[in-house]
């Protein structure tokens, strides 16, 4: 059911399953502070719609998307153009429309980004990093921490295949930065990092794991884990014990999302109410 049947603009976010998103709560708050005459929708979608709802965006009157699992890669083939940081990273989270003309961005990299500089003080350059997990989140991570002059990336993923394939691109593309894929957490040398992120799901489920061992984890480390329900995850509690500074995905989450509302609207998005919406 339309929420706002007078919208003059609609946006929203593709997924499959994607009816627990929480960028409506946020976009729609920010066009409301705003009062843009604008709403934010679920289209959930399933594989076969997929390629007939993106060629028809324009006809049915769609401004803009967020992209989210499992198709992030999937809706490249059926856009006009994607920015060279979306092409490097091999995904895209972000789509322009402008008549029939589509437009692919990534905005999870600078979100991430933007959320541990400006907020958390974290300046990547000359940094070493342990990251868990290689795939989508992953890849746009990595790629912002070696843009952003990172020194060591240490890598590790139970799925040893999309560990090398992430790895390999980005030694490929990244020659200042040094890239260690790792077998397992141990190998992580999670003890030289300043920085240490989950990509993985792991910690989600109440029932998950630890995916660090205390022992592991250092005063004066950053554990930053990219899961935001629960907001506080076992490893993040795990870490907090041990005398580290944490943080949870909402900044992400957020940032990503201000970063698509600047590109569909051109204006300025409003982070505090943004942020009050998701909180
Ligand atoms: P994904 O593409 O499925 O990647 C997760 C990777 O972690 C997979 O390669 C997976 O391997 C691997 N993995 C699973 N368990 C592992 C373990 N114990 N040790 C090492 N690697 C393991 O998922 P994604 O899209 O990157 O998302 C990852 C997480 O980030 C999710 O929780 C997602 O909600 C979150 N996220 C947050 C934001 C934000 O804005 N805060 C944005 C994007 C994603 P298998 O495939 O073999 O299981």
């Amino acid at each position: 059911m339309d929420k706002n049947p007078q919208a003059e603009k609609i946006y929203g976010v593709l997924g499959y399953p994607a009816k627990h998103s929480l960028s409506p709560l946020m976009h729609n708050a920010a066009f409301a502070a705003l009062k843009i005459n604008a709403e934010y929708k679920i289209f959930e979608k399933k594989p076969e719609e997929l390629e007939s709802f993106i060629r028809s965006l324009d006809k049915v009157g769609i401004s803009g998307l967020n992209v989210t699992v499992p198709y992030k890669e999937k809706v490249i083939p059926f856009l006009n153009k994607i920015s060279e940081e979306a092409k490097i990273i091999g995904a895209v989270n972000t789509i322009k429309v402008s008549g029939d003309y589509l437009e692919g961005f990534n905005t999870d990299a600078v979100g991430f980004l933007r959320h541990i500089s400006e907020d958390l003080g974290f300046i990547p350059q000359g940094k070493t990093i342990s990251l868990i997990g290689a795939g989508g989140a992953a890849k746009a991570i990595s790629v912002a921490l070696a843009k952003a002059g990172a020194k060591i990336i240490s890598v590790c993923d139970i799925d040893k295949t999309k560990l090398d394939t992430l790895t390999a691109s980005l030694k490929e593309r990244f020659n200042k930065t040094e890239v260690r894929p790792a077998c397992d957490i141990a190998g992580l040398n999670i003890g030289e990092a300043d920085l240490l992120i989950n990509a993985t799901p792991i910690g989600m489920k109440e029932t998950d794991a630890c995916l660090v061992a205390g022992d592991l984890l250092h005063k004066g480390l950053l554990v930053y884990d990219l899961i935001y329900n629960p907001k506080e995850t076992r490893l993040l509690r795990v870490a907090k014990e041990s005398g580290c500074r944490i943080s949870n995905g909402l900044g992400m989450l957020l940032y990503q999302g201000m970063v698509s509302f600047e590109l569909w609207t051109g204006v300025s998005a409003p982070k505090e109410a943004m942020l009050k919406a998701l909180s």
